[in-house]
Parts: structure tokens; sequence; C-alpha cells
């Protein structure tokens, strides 16, 4: 016998994979030939925010990155690889920033405590906080402040999306792609538009093109 957890895992799979096959014949025979996901979703690590569960699509729909608090930053290969692939080989039409309220990684940028290593990832979230400085500071509440700056980020990852060269390389070359940004409330389940659509360059601040 194998650890407890894996059995676990194995038999939860095993029920898993069979209702999915009763319920759509043939499903992993398709899935196993090949992948077309539309989206490429970027989310938060966080237990609570599963990308297909939350988004209601089966396997093979998103391609799909997570880190601590859904953050793009410009050194991370892992992020850029991810993105590189899903854009250029998959070709996938959306790029999703996902957020939630009530996340740990902004509430530590926002707090200002220490938690080790981590601490210099979430740098990049204080630099959102130091921007919308005084947006946040005029907020009443706490809780306010805190939803405020999980917004505010996941605004300011679209936009890191956008200032890669993977994306404003697809545009040059014709390719339609949208970058957008939405948030979770783990409170309640359900996403809200954030109303920030990027589909071309003419949105990007000029000092962020980089034109080949
Ligand atoms: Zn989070």
């Amino acid at each position: 016998m194998g650890l407890q957890i894996v059995d676990k895992l194995i038999a939860n799979n095993k029920k898993w994979a069979e209702e999915t096959n009763r319920n759509s014949p043939g499903f992993f025979d398709k899935l196993a030939k090949q992948q077309h996901p539309e989206m490429l979703w970027i989310g938060c690590a966080d237990s609570r925010v599963p990308a297909n569960t939350i988004a209601g699509v089966m396997p093979g729909e998103v391609f799909v990155h997570r880190n601590v608090a859904n953050l793009v930053v410009n050194t991370d290969f892992n992020c850029l690889s991810v993105m590189q692939y899903a854009v250029e080989v998959l070709k996938v039409k959306y790029v999703i920033v996902c957020g939630h309220y009530n996340c740990g990684g902004v509430k530590a940028a926002l707090d200002g405590k220490q938690f080790g290593l981590i601490d210099n990832w979430l740098a990049n979230i204080r630099d959102v906080y130091k921007e919308h400085k005084e947006e946040i500071y005029k907020l009443d509440s706490y809780d306010e402040r805190f939803d405020r700056l999980c917004e505010l980020n996941v605004r300011q990852q679209v936009y890191n999306v956008c200032h890669t060269t993977i994306v404003q390389n697809a545009w040059a070359r014709g390719q339609e792609l949208t970058v957008c940004g939405v948030i979770y409330d783990v409170a309640d389940g359900l996403l809200k538009d954030l109303d920030v659509v990027v589909n071309s360059k003419e949105l990007l601040n000029e000092v962020y093109l980089v034109d080949k």
C-alpha cells in the first residue's frame, strides 16, 4: 500500500475519470490526441481558485499558469514560457488574468510584514500599491483598501502581459489576441469583470512599445 494521500488521490481520480467517460463517451480519446484551448488563464496559486472549476470549463479548454498573487513579472521565465507557448504555438485568442479578493499575497504586500523569500516576489505588488497610493489611502476601511489593491493588481498584470514582446509581436503579425482581467470572490464563488481589456498596442503607453 502506498501513501494514504496518494491512495485517496488515485481513488478520487478513478471515480472522476469513470464519471467523465460516462457523461461524455470518448472524451479522453479525443483529448489524448491534441489540445485546442482558446484561452490562457493566469491566476493565483491559492487553493480556493482552481481555474477550470471556477471558469466552469472541462480539461482541454484552458491553458493555465498560476503563481502567488497572479503576477506577470518580466524576468519570470516560467510565466513567459507559458505565455510564449500559449500565444505562438497553441494560438490562444484570450489571455485572462484572474485575481481574487482576500488574496494572501496582496494582503502581505499591503500589511508590510515579512514572510520570507516571498516578500521579494510580493515587492511587485508593493510597486502597484505605491503607484496608486493616493487612491488607496482615500478609502475608509482596511477591507476596501485590500479589495482595491487586489483589483489594481489584476489591472497591472494585464498590462504587464501586454508589455511583453510575446504579445506585441503577436499583434504585429496580425494575430487576434485579447488580454483582459477578472476577479473572483472567494466569499460567493463569483467572477467579476474588471473592464480592463487590451487588444492592440494603441491601448498601451508608448513607453512600453517595442517594435521589431
Ligand atoms: Zn491569492
